[in-house]
């Protein structure tokens, strides 16, 4: 019955896992536990910045206080 989710159009937050919002990347917390989060800076244009690493146009579109609180990088994307 839980074998691997092979629906990549599911919601990527689910009951408080973290996944890392780069487009390319598919680390998340509950299958790959070794990973740290990071949230998105504080500051506005850095944020935008991090949008277009992340190749996450669409998050432009989302506030900032919604970036802030369920959207995180992993540090395989970070060094
Ligand atoms: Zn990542």
């Amino acid at each position: 019955m839980f074998g691997v989710n092979t629906n990549m159009d599911a919601p990527k937050q689910t009951g408080g896992g973290r996944t890392c919002s780069v487009r390319s990347c598919e680390i998340n917390s509950r299958r790959n536990p070794g990973y740290s989060f990071f949230s998105f800076p504080k500051d506005e244009t850095r944020v935008r910045e991090w949008i277009e690493n992340c190749d996450r146009r669409d998050l432009l579109h989302k506030d900032l206080t919604t970036i802030w609180r369920s959207h995180y990088v992993c540090d395989l994307n970070f060094g």
